[in-house]
């Protein structure tokens, strides 16, 4: 057998970090970067103590430009877990190739013809179609498991996802099934959803938690030096890295949120401030989308501080819809729309990017301290991912898909059947609105609203048009003139076209010069 281990060792400086050598396997278990955690794993193949196989793959991590932070992350993790496993008492194989993950495990099988693999498919789908080539060439050899790491069954809702299938009822039917939040057939508390309480503006004394730093160990430097030497130019930061890397750190870290952020969490749900990255987010995402976290012990986490009278059901009900009502909706659109969900673009935008997505370079506080975040931190929280850096894209008319590729390698959080139905079906509205039934866009109000940004930024958010105003004011009803056709034929914001449309003709006159300036002013990336 060829010793990889060795190679792998060698090529990514990891010789430190004490794994096992192998004995001679029969049977192995192809451990993906997002499938970190054996108890999701049948408990009878376990029993035979397979061979654990990871792969860190070049190819993966070349195949788009992923933020330092992220490969880092990926990979810290991923090593820390084989290291754990081994300590459990398996034999572990760490591969590294140039290639793809699944040309890693066709060359392992070609060497150990003796072995028979087993997989857990794999929730991204060229990950999934490449190991499926495997699986066709190597039949007798290899076989796949279902995916366990959410909770919606995939056949039963798959064929449900159209046009007018909308979260609420999908998450109404996951309550039942999994009985969170149930009082017998009714929810907790009488109401299936607690929005109107989550829109709260924060005010300016309440303390905001800091969420606990790790800072690297000994193998987490390791990576950090590999990803400096083979991934300098990549996007990111990659200083001050200090992100959970193992479960027992993830799991102190959502204790952590359960008791202290969780409380606030409803209520200023959908409030920015600059400078504060988290607020009071979970961050949670980072560990449950690589499965460190599983999403039925976060749902029962959080119920269990309601029912101890420790977080209120406001907060409790609205971090339960996003684990198991958002993130399973969105599973379940991924697995019904690709691979076709890649090419929508429902308002045919062509605009490359907008530079300032790459370098923070803009004087638009509200962008600024977005991107500024996600460089830093390979992180922004949801409202700002939304209403922000989608609005903005949205309102300048970039292409939806170029817009997808950057929040696909800059979060940390980012695989592709959670990030990409966000960004094409939920905040583009490229599907055309089989994901979200209205376009989010908005002007300045609505981030005024919610934030303190405006009263720090250089443009007014009191001005509509011209060089003061902010620039969401005019763009949002440009947009609005622009693409009528949606909104006349959507209930929900039908509204907005008639509020243009009674506006005087002088001012429809200057927001769409304003509108015409900007977008042609605006500095885009040359890809
Ligand atoms: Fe953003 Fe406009 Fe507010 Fe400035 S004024 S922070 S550009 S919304």
């Amino acid at each position: 057998m060829l010793d990889t281990r060795k190679l792998f060792l060698e090529a990514a400086g990891t010789a430190s970090v004490g794994i096992a050598p192998p004995s001679p396997p029969t049977q192995a278990l192809f451990i993906l970067y997002d499938q970190l955690n054996l108890t999701v794993f049948p408990p009878d193949l376990l029993a035979q103590k397979p061979l654990l196989i990871f792969v860190e793959s070049f190819g993966y991590a070349t195949a788009i430009p992923h933020h330092q932070k992220k490969l880092v992350y990926i990979l810290s993790a991923q090593r820390h877990f084989a290291i754990a496993c081994n300590q459990a008492g398996f034999d572990v194989l760490p591969l590294f190739t140039i290639g793809s993950h699944s040309k890693a495990i066709a060359e392992f099988l070609i060497q150990n013809p003796e072995v028979t693999l087993t997989y857990m498919l794999p929730s991204e789908w060229d990950t999934r179609s490449e190991m499926a080539l495997v699986q066709e060439q190597f039949s007798a050899q290899v076989k796949v498991i279902p995916n366990n790491f959410l909770i919606a069954d995939i056949a039963k809702f798959t064929p449900k996802i159209k046009k007018g299938y909308r979260l609420e009822t999908f998450y109404r039917d996951l309550r039942q099934s999994t009985g969170y939040l149930m009082d017998g057939k009714k929810p907790v508390g009488g109401s299936w959803n607690y929005d109107k309480e989550n829109r709260k503006k924060l005010p300016a004394k309440v303390p905001i938690p800091k969420v606990s730093k790790y800072e690297p160990d000994q193998i987490t430097q390791e990576v950090i030096n590999l990803v400096e030497n083979y991934f300098p130019n990549n996007f990111g930061l990659i200083a001050n890295f200090n992100y959970a890397v193992t479960r027992e750190q993830a799991l102190t870290l959502a204790t952590e949120f359960i008791q202290e952020r969780l409380p606030n969490f409803g209520a200023y749900e959908d409030a920015i401030k600059v400078g504060e990255p988290f607020l009071f987010h979970s961050v949670l995402s980072i560990y449950l989308n690589n499965g460190l976290l599983l999403p039925r012990e976060l749902c029962e986490m959080a119920i269990a501080a309601y029912t101890k009278g420790e977080a209120p059901l406001n907060s409790v009900e609205g971090f339960v819809r996003q684990i198991l009502g958002w993130r399973e909706f969105i599973h379940i659109y991924y697995e019904a729309m690709m691979p076709e969900a890649r090419n929508f673009n429902h308002f045919n935008f062509s605009y490359n990017l907008p530079q300032l997505y790459w370098d923070a370079d803009t004087e638009l506080l509200c962008l600024k301290d977005a991107v500024s975040s996600v460089i830093n931190h390979s992180y922004s929280h949801h409202i700002q991912r939304l209403m922000v850096l989608s609005n903005f894209s949205n309102l300048t008319f970039t292409n939806p898909q170029a817009l997808n590729h950057w929040f696909y390698l800059a979060y940390i959080d980012a695989y592709e059947w959670v990030e990409l139905p966000n960004v094409l079906g939920m905040s583009t509205f490229a599907d055309g609105g089989i994901l979200a039934s209205k376009p989010y866009v908005s002007g300045g109000n609505y981030i005024n609203k919610m934030s303190n940004c405006c009263a720090q930024c250089k443009y007014d958010v009191k001005v509509k048009t011209g060089d003061r105003a902010c620039p969401f004011n005019y763009l949002f009803w440009h947009f609005v003139d622009t693409h009528r056709q949606d909104f006349m034929e959507n209930g929900r914001v039908s509204l907005m076209a008639n509020m243009y449309d009674a506006k005087p003709e002088v001012e429809k006159a200057e927001i769409y010069s304003s509108s015409q300036i900007f977008i042609h002013n605006l500095k885009r990336a040359s890809t």
